[in-house]
């Protein structure tokens, strides 16, 4: 059988009072375990097929657009055109929601890889594909991917595809003064605050929003497969820039949301890319995929979400 295509991944879930919706820009398929940082192979194979994982690991690219009825607000925003056929599907899933790119007034980068970032300029023409937004990001990837040292000491691939796009892609919002650089823990917009979480890469930061005592952590790229580093915190990816770094940062972050009981929402966790994480035995995490609720309103009401503002006012 051919030709049949799943639904357009989009799927809505209030917290507090915003409307998150995400947006799956597509998937990783990859064709090797090499991509973890961990030469037990058998290990990891064993992870993968405790959770009837596909192995080597098939991984989504989620996207996340925050609206609270005043801002409409975009965490990460996907591939462009950089990743090949499976990704790129951000701007067709915003036509689909009827959201125009125009209409985008913050974006919030976790940190500046491909598949985060290489949606907010049009390579081929310099243009920013969110003329309206500003753009939220820690001021460590602005200084590590324009560093010339440092792009001379990576690889010829790592030259590409993360200093070269990263200086494409940030460089005409750098250059009109729409981004909004931070350097610690920071509330960037009312009740969105940054906690960076260096590691995967210098700047890597989280997004946590509060609203009407709902509490939900965008965590990025602290976990990139979460069935193997639940229950193993320390394995890392090929992709980090300090791999150690990394897994104390993962560490963290996940006791602070067993701790506090964060909504999880994961930019390579599967679609729809929410979860809980929970204390497993042995220093490992137990990873609770959310189950799918038929209604935005965590299933129990139909009624179809409106922006508060339009609520006051109607
Ligand atoms: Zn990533």
């Amino acid at each position: 059988m051919t030709g049949f295509q799943q639904v357009p991944a989009v799927y809505h879930r209030l917290v507090g009072d915003c409307l998150v919706t995400t947006l799956c820009d597509g998937y990783m398929a990859y064709d090797t375990l090499e991509i973890m940082r961990d030469a037990d192979h058998a290990k990891l194979r064993r992870f993968l097929q405790a959770e009837t994982r596909v192995c080597p690991p098939v991984v989504s690219i989620n996207t996340f657009l925050i609206r609270d009825g005043t801002r409409v607000i975009l965490v990460d925003c996907g591939s462009g055109g950089i990743m090949g056929p499976t990704c790129g599907r951000l701007p067709e899933l915003m036509a689909h929601l009827g959201v125009a790119p125009g209409a985008v007034t913050d974006i919030l980068l976790t940190h500046v890889h491909p598949d985060h970032s290489c949606g907010l300029t049009d390579p081929a023409s310099g243009r920013k594909l969110f003329p309206n937004a500003r753009l939220h990001l820690h001021r460590a990837e602005i200084d590590h991917w324009f560093d010339d040292a440092a792009r001379a000491r990576a690889t010829e691939r790592q030259k590409r595809v993360y200093f070269d796009a990263a200086r494409i892609q940030l460089g005409p919002w750098l250059a009109d003064g729409s981004a909004r650089p931070f350097t610690e823990r920071h509330e960037v917009l009312p009740g969105i605050t940054a906690l960076p979480s260096t590691g995967h890469t210098p700047g890597h930061s989280c997004y946590i929003l509060r609203s009407r005592g709902e509490a939900m952590i965008v965590w990025g790229d602290t976990v990139h497969i979460p069935e193997v580093q639940l229950g193993d915190p320390g394995v890392g990816m090929i992709f980090d820039s300090d791999s150690a770094a990394a897994a104390l940062s993962r560490q963290r972050i996940l006791q602070l949301c067993v701790d506090e009981d964060l909504l999880v929402a994961g930019m390579h966790i599967h679609f729809p890319g929410f979860a809980r994480i929970r204390r497993g035995y042995e220093g490992a995490f137990r990873f609770v995929q959310e189950q799918w609720f038929h209604a935005p309103n965590h299933g129990h009401d139909p009624a179809v979400w409106q922006p508060p503002r339009a609520k006051e006012q109607g």
